[in-house]
């Protein structure tokens, strides 16, 4: 038996734990969480190796994950058949706490503190291996990695920093493969180990565990049994029933016995058919899947055949990515891609969906791709390819769908965070401009308070109106208020009002939506369809001079003084050329060189 130092890098291990245990006393019951979430981690490393390495298997055991309780002791055990750790590893995984995912825990603690997050929030944090002491006295690790021929034990406490690594010589303790965990619990969480409590936290936090999660349970079948009969009673029916034949009599006991019962649901919800899952399974999967707290705002789940077979999950949160992980920096963890039900990666920078869309979230599961997949196969697969292209297909129906739910508020909520994602598309993703154009929205003349789309502004056409009129402006009411709208608002001609500044260079890429093109009622050649040739020679006759003596005392402030008929009330207004800048974008140029 050799004893050790726990290794830290900046915080006393005592304090560690006190900090872990205050900021969760009300949540101790994370513990089985993270500890269900090692031995799964630990399974999936076993998979993945083994397809390389088929060996590693040979210990025939099945992979899943049993946890055992005795409820009189207060001791829990889970026991996983995964990867196991060296003795070496046992030093370096559990013997610094900065390694584990406790440290992760502690930053995020700092940042949610900082924020004023409750301790519900933080629950959702991954605490790692050393949750274990929230509720225990003492633990025990005991492990047989593939790699070694012995199995090792780690024993620790929690009010001690220091822990011991011994050979486990008892035959009888000896595991194939895998980890065992041994809790012993401390005199007031023994209530943890009952096996109904256990199969009821399994239940809530590790639904969606992809290997089998065994718990031992009491059961019982009731069977009848011929009783001898009382005398006295026997005496007693024959005088009252003559007539009645004699029954042997039975009573109905209850055979107790314990056994493994299956807790979790072992199927990965996209391996389910879509008609057998119900919303709450969809959101439930997407809080558990990508740790969040609020419910999707949609969902999708489908099946792709034919040249490239996958399956996929794919949600649309209801909140804005963060400021860390935003359109700028789209590695966002949000797609988890598996091949063959097997977690490959989550780290994704633009090879399954177009970083505009990177706030979509999702799993996809392929049996076309390689187990052994890498980051340059990704880039280069042709089957990746196609993956991308429909996936973006299928985000983009979802989107649609939103805009056609009963809520109104939805899409309005939907626009709010991810508005701009959808505008930035329209500049970088031409391909799809016909997907995204009949989600965009925008305030108008006629609409100044609720957002219309492109297919509501089209309706509202006139006969003979060709063209979709807009003007860029830094906000509704200097929108409203400005000159060159007179004229449309005098026709009953509504014009978009873009005042987000992305809002322009998104249009001007689109060009037109359904044959009717993008103008811009502030540039120079506006042409509304109502010219009067006769009235504008008289007009220009009359005023020509005035137009000459105006450009002479503005000198090179303006290109070019012009008779126009856009006006109705205002006298004269500032027109950009018609190959020039709009104002707007002048606007915004300037604000971006200074
Ligand atoms: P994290 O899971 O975030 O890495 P943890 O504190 O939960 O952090 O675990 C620390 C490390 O200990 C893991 O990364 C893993 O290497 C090792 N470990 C924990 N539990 C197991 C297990 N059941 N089987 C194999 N390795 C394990
Ligand atoms: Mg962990």
């Amino acid at each position: 038996r050799q004893a050790f130092q726990l290794k830290n890098i900046s915080t006393k291990p005592s304090r560690l734990m006190d900090l872990i245990v205050n900021s969760l006393y009300s949540n101790k019951e994370v513990f089985l969480r993270e500890l269900v979430s090692n031995a799964s981690d630990a399974l999936d490393k076993l998979r993945f190796l083994s397809v390389t390495e088929p060996d590693l298997l040979k210990d025939a055991v099945d992979l899943d994950i049993r946890i055992q309780t005795d409820k009189d002791n207060g001791i829990i055990t889970i026991t996983d058949t995964g990867i196991g750790m060296t003795r070496q590893e046992l030093v370096d995984c559990l013997g610094t706490i900065a390694q584990s995912g406790t440290a992760k825990f502690l930053k995020a603690l700092k940042e949610s503190k900082d924020a004023g997050a409750d301790s519900n929030l933080i629950g959702q944090f991954g605490v790692g291996f050393y949750s274990a002491f929230l509720v225990s006295e003492r633990v025990e690790v005991s492990t047989k990695s593939p790699k070694s021929d012995k199995q090792y034990v780690w024993e620790g406490e929690a009010n001690s920093s220091s822990y011991t690594i011994r050979e486990e010589t008892d035959p009888s303790k000896h595991i194939p493969r895998g980890t065992r965990l041994t809790l012993y619990l401390k005199r007031d969480d023994k209530g943890f180990a009952h096996p109904e409590r256990i199969q009821r936290l399994v239940q809530n936090y590790s639904q969606f565990v992809s290997f089998p999660i065994y718990t031992w349970q009491e059961k019982g079948y009731t069977k009848e049994v011929e009783v001898d009969e009382d005398p006295a009673e026997a005496k007693k029916d024959d005088q009252d029933e003559k007539t009645e034949p004699k029954k042997k009599k039975t009573k109905t006991v209850v055979e107790k016995y314990w056994d493994w019962e299956l807790t979790n649901e072992t199927q990965p919800l996209w391996l389910r058919n879509p008609k057998e899952v119900t919303t709450e399974e969809y959101n439930e999967f997407h809080k558990k899947t990508f740790n969040e707290y609020l419910e999707p705002l949609a969902s999708s789940h489908f099946t792709t055949e034919g040249e490239v077979e996958f399956r996929s999950v794919l949600y649309v949160p209801s909140i804005a990515p963060t400021a860390k992980d935003d359109i700028v920096n789209p590695k966002t963890k949000n797609i988890r891609l598996y091949v063959k039900r097997v977690f490959i990666s989550d780290d994704f920078d633009g090879e399954l969906f177009p970083r505009y869309l990177s706030f979509i979230k999702g799993v996809v599961d392929s049996n076309d791709l390689p187990l052994n997949v890498s980051r340059e196969i990704l880039q280069e697969s042709r089957i990746v390819r196609i993956m991308r292209k429909r996936l973006v297909r299928k985000a983009f129906d979802m989107i649609l769908g939103i805009t056609m739910s009963e809520n109104r508020d939805d899409y309005a909520r939907f626009w709010e965070n991810f508005g701009k994602h959808l505008k930035l598309g329209c500049i970088e993703d031409r391909e799809n401009h016909k997907r995204i154009a009949p989600l965009l929205r925008f305030f108008s003349s006629q609409s100044e308070e609720d957002m219309i789309s492109f297919d509501e502004y089209v309706e509202n056409m006139k006969p003979d109106q060709k063209d979709i009129y807009y003007i860029a402006a830094d906000s509704v009411t200097s929108a409203k208020n400005a000159p060159f709208l007179e004229k449309l608002v005098e026709k009953d001609i509504e014009v978009l009002f873009l005042v987000d500044p992305i809002d322009e260079v998104a249009i001007q890429n689109l060009k037109s939506y359904k044959e009717k093109n993008f103008v811009d009622i502030s540039k120079e050649d506006l042409d509304l369809g109502d010219k009067n040739e006769e009235k504008e020679k008289e007009i220009k006759q009359e005023f020509g001079q005035t137009c000459e003596w105006i450009k002479k005392r503005l000198g090179d402030k303006v290109a070019s003084v012009q008779i126009s008929s856009r006006l109705s009330t205002s006298p004269c207004v500032l027109a950009s050329g018609k190959f020039g800048w709009s104002a707007n974008m002048e606007r915004l140029m300037k604000a971006q060189t200074v």
